[in-house]
Order: structure tokens, then sequence, then C-alpha cells
């Protein structure tokens, strides 16, 4: 019951989203387009104020004149904005033009493709009704039947399928003899694919073997279409900042340990895009390189991982809906030498289940040497062809650092935090989504929809209502609205409706303050500003209100 709860909730999340101005699906009025996604007007105020809750933490706040609570000293991080088409040998030295591949199939009977591990099935005995004029099966045999439905809802279809598969009657599901859970294709060995009955067909055998399918979307630079003009759209920022290591030491003042910053877009050809904007094939990422000596990395992978770890909680995820989550040995990338993910209990998961919204990994000096050498392999040599040429060439550029303190010279250490902002975005608007009550005119109570984001990322601080249209009060509060604007809080001004009503619509959009204009404002200069989360009213001067709300949004 709790998971069918949890589904109910995420589609209410995501019918807001659309009613509001949030999320619209991208080229809706063409039928949409699997996997991408557009930021309506209140969307986009959210994710930009994402975006500035990241850069102030990661970029603004630092300096090496003062330490951060936790951190071994003090350290700068600087900002860098890099191209989405880069250099196709970037992409060949970092490993994803050979290894950025995710598993998939075939089903050859009606062309479906997907990915290995998203394809969930059951195993269940019994005989396939048989094809029309075709004998019955002598004896039971085990079938493994799956779907591509995710997350609480997929036992469910999967029982269906089956009855509908073995001929059982709807009624009698329950009839049905299951061998273990529902569990993913990618466990089931290709020599059992003869058993499987693909997502979208009755009859079994008709998945292909798992091949892999590189995730980077390809274009062309220039006017041929031909090999040598082949470039690929960035499957993760994180490339620019390493490419432009050299050219950050060589500008500016920093020392290690420091820091590279960036927020872009990137882009995945996901085979099975879902669970609305968590996995897109165009989204956009916020990523850290931090670059410290090698003998100080694990401190600072740490440091990086609780640091970023509380910077959720900081902006309104609740700690019992998230996990810090250390990769096993066996789940390291090869250079790695220790991940964590942070992860989030979306709605559209299982109870239990945890969705990644950041990854922080302790990279070595893999990256800084491929470019310079050549791609390294598992041994972390240049990886060499049969005849004993590098196979992908590294630039050349020396991209060691110099201490000249100390009179070292080494490769760098690199701690990536690497966060998604939409995934972000979406974490925030399940967490803010809320069903309470609230008085309406009468003083009756009246159930209302609360999105209840943090002060700083709600799209729209404050809302100006004159109580009535009369007695000079829209002309007073057309002028607190203005002020509001021009103090470069983002407001917004309201005279329709009963005043509930306005209040109501403010809930939904998750507005923190709503500030009325009444008689007595006319006569004394107060207001009321009523609090979307306790709906206490306070009664303030309006000439305080830039400096109250200002400082509000700065706790
Ligand atoms: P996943 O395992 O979910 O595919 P990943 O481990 O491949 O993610 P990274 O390469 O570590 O992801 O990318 C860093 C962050 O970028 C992720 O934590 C996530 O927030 C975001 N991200 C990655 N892929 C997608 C996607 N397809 N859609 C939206 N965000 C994504």
């Amino acid at each position: 019951m709790a998971d069918k709860a949890r589904t109910a909730r995420m589609e209410k999340i995501v019918a807001l989203c659309k009613r509001r101005g949030f999320i619209f699906q991208s080229s809706e009025i063409y039928g949409g387009l699997n996997g991408f996604w557009d930021y309506g007007p209140l969307g986009v105020e959210l994710k930009r104020n994402v975006r500035q809750a990241w850069w102030n933490d990661m970029v603004v706040a630092n300096d090496p004149l003062f330490v951060q609570a936790g951190a071994p000293q003090g350290f700068s991080i600087v900002g860098i904005e890099t191209s989405i088409i880069m250099h196709p040998q970037v992409w060949k030295v970092s490993g994803h033009y050979d290894l950025f591949a995710d598993k998939m199939v075939d089903c050859k009977e009606v062309k479906g493709r997907y990915r290995l591990d998203h394809v969930k099935g059951r195993w269940v005995t019994g005989k396939l009704v048989p094809k029309e004029g075709a004998a019955p099966a002598a004896s039971d045999e085990e079938w493994f039947i799956t779907t591509t439905v995710d997350g609480p809802e997929a036992e469910e279809a999967i029982a269906k399928r089956a009855g509908k598969i073995l001929g059982v009657k709807s009624n009698e599901l329950n009839k049905l003899q299951w061998k273990g859970n529902v569990t993913s294709l990618a466990t089931v060995p290709v020599a059992k694919f003869t058993h499987v009955v693909a997502p979208e067909v009755n009859n079994p055998a008709t998945l292909t073997d798992p091949r892999d399918f590189n995730l980077m979307f390809e274009t062309y630079t220039g006017a041929l279409q031909s090999d040598e003009n082949k470039a690929f759209l960035r499957p993760e920022t994180a490339q620019g900042m390493f490419v432009n290591f050299k050219n950050v030491c060589d500008s500016t003042r920093v020392k290690v340990p420091f820091g590279i910053a960036q927020i872009g877009k990137s882009f995945r050809n996901e085979i099975t895009p879902r669970n609305f904007t968590f996995r897109s094939r165009e989204f956009e990422q916020m990523e850290m390189e931090f670059f410290c000596h090698p003998s100080e990395s694990q401190q600072w992978y740490s440091y990086w991982r609780d640091r970023r770890f509380n910077w959720y909680f900081k902006h309104g995820l609740k700690k019992e809906n998230m996990i810090l989550r250390e990769h096993e040995k066996s789940e390291l990338a090869h250079y790695s030498v220790g991940t964590a993910d942070i992860e989030y209990a979306f709605p559209f998961l299982d109870d239990g289940e945890y969705g990644e919204l950041e990854g922080v990994a302790h990279r070595g000096d893999f990256d800084l040497r491929s470019h310079a050498e050549g791609k390294l392999d598992k041994n972390l040599q240049v990886e060499k062809n049969a005849d004993g040429q590098p196979k992908y060439r590294g630039s050349g550029e020396n991209l060691t650092y110099f201490d000249d303190q100390t009179r070292e010279r080494f490769v760098p250490h690199v701690i990536e935090p690497a966060a998604g902002c939409d995934r972000a975005t979406l974490a925030f608007l399940c967490e803010a989504y809320c069903e309470d009550e609230a008085p309406d005119d009468k003083g009756e109570m009246q159930s209302r929809v609360v999105m209840r984001f943090h002060p700083r990322l709600a799209p729209i601080k404050a809302a100006v209502f004159p109580l009535v249209k009369k007695d000079g009060q829209p002309e007073k509060a057309l002028e607190i609205y203005q002020a509001l604007k021009e103090a470069g809080i983002a407001a917004t001004y309201d005279a329709q409706a009963a005043i509930g009503k306005r209040y109501r619509r403010m809930d939904e959009a998750g507005t923190p303050w709503c500030i009325t204009v009444d008689n007595d404002t006319i006569k004394d200069g107060t207001v009321t500003v009523r609090d979307r989360d306790t709906l206490k009213q306070d009664r303030l001067p309006a000439s305080e209100l830039v400096s109250e709300l200002s400082q509000r949004l700065r706790k």
C-alpha cells in the first residue's frame, strides 16, 4: 500500500509541475520528445536558484585566507564555462569513446530497444498459451516474464502479463507459481534468454544478446559528414576542467589545493529515459574538480563527501530521505580510490530505494595524466596497440604542478563532486510537495497543496495583495511590490479573487511570504506578512519589508 501511495504522490507532483508551469514535456504540441524537458516560468526560477545556491557554496564562499568548518585548510575555487563540443581526442583519452556504454537488448519482433538493467522480470512456472493451431505444451516450464514498468508497480504489471501469457484468469493470479522476486534482466544468463518473454510480446525468445551502446550523441563539425569531422556532444562537463587545468594555473594565482567549477548542459543518449526528469537525454550538471597533493587526497575526499551531503539538508531535503552510499571496491572505476553517492528516496522508487543525486569521486591522477600522456589502462600505464604505439595519444602538455614553497613538482590528485542540477531540482520539488489544511476566508479549515521550498530556492519570494480594490490599497500595494522588485527580491502582485484563494495560489507556487495591504496600511503604514508554513501573520511597517525579507533570505 505504501508503494501505491508513493506512486500517487509522484503523479500529483508531475501534474502540479505542468499545471503551475514548473516543467513541461519538450515539444509537447508535437507529441513530445522522449528524454527532453522544458522548464516553465516557475521551474526556470527554481532551477536558477538551485544553480545559484550551488555556485555560492562552491565558488563564492571559499577563500584560502579562511578555513571552512571541517576542512584541512583554506582553498579557492574558480569558475569556468567550456564548450559543449570539444576536440574528439578528449573523449578518446578520457575513455568515453571506448567505454561509455550501456548494455542493451533489442526485441526482434516489435523492434523495441531496452536497457538491459531497466527490464525487470520474475520467473514463473507454467504452460504458454499455445499459438493458434499449435499443440499445447506437454509440461510446465519456467518463464521470465518482463516489464519496463519501474518501481512499485513492476510486480503487479508482471503478474498481469504472466496471467495473459500463461492463460490464467485475472481473478486467479494468486495461483501463479513464482520463483524468487522481481529482478533485473541483467541477472539472467544469456543462455536462458530462450525463456525470457520480452516486455511488449507474449511469446519467448525474441530478444537479441546484450550489446554495448555508446551513450554519446554524435555530430559533425563543418560541411563534410566524414569520420574525420565526427564530434560528440559532451556527456559530462568535467573534461572541460581537466583540459583547462594549465590555462587556469597560468592565468590566475590559484595554489594547490584549489578547485575549478562549472555548471552546464551534458548529453547522454540514454536507452530508456524515464522517471520524469531523473534520467533525461539532455540535462545540466554542476561539477567541481578539486586538485590537491596526493598525500592529502584522502582527507579532501572525506571533506567533500560530507560537505556535499550536508548541502542538500541546508536547502531543505530531509535527512531521513537521504543516504550517503560508499561504493564497494568492486563498483569502483579502476582509477578510483573511493566514490560515494549521495542518494534521495524519490517517490517513483520503491520504499527503501534511493536514486543518485550526486557522486563524489576520488579520481587519483588519472585525468591529468591521461590528458598529458595518453589514455591510461587498468594498471595506469599508457594503453598501447599491438604495434606498441599509444592507443590514444595525450596532448603532450605538461600537466604537472610546481609547488614553489616545497619546490616539489607533482601531478595533483582530483576529488570530484559531480551533481545533477535537474535531479537536485526534482528532489527539491518532491520534498516540497505537501498537502495540509489552512483556513479559508470564513476561518474554516480547507485542504491545500503547499510547496514548502527553502525560501532561497522558492521561485517567488513574496506576493503582494491589496485586500480590496479601492481606498488607495492597490496603489499602496503596487508601491511595495515595485520596491521589492527593485531590491532584487522576486515578487508578484495579485489583486484578483478572494484573499484565501490568492493565498492558495501562492502556496502551490511555494511562495514563502504573502504581504497584504489593508485599511490599517493606509492609516499607519503597516502590512501583514503571512508565513506559508506556520500560517502566522506578523504586522510590519511596509518601509522595513525589503530589509526584513532580505534578512530572512540570508538565514
Ligand atoms: P546514473 O548511474 O544515474 O546513470 P551516473 O553515475 O552515470 O548516473 P555521473 O556520470 O556520475 O552519473 O554524473 C553526475 C550526475 O549527473 C549524476 O549524479 C546525476 O545527478 C546527473 N546525471 C547523470 N546522468 C543523468 C541523466 N541521464 N539525466 C539527468 N541527470 C543525470
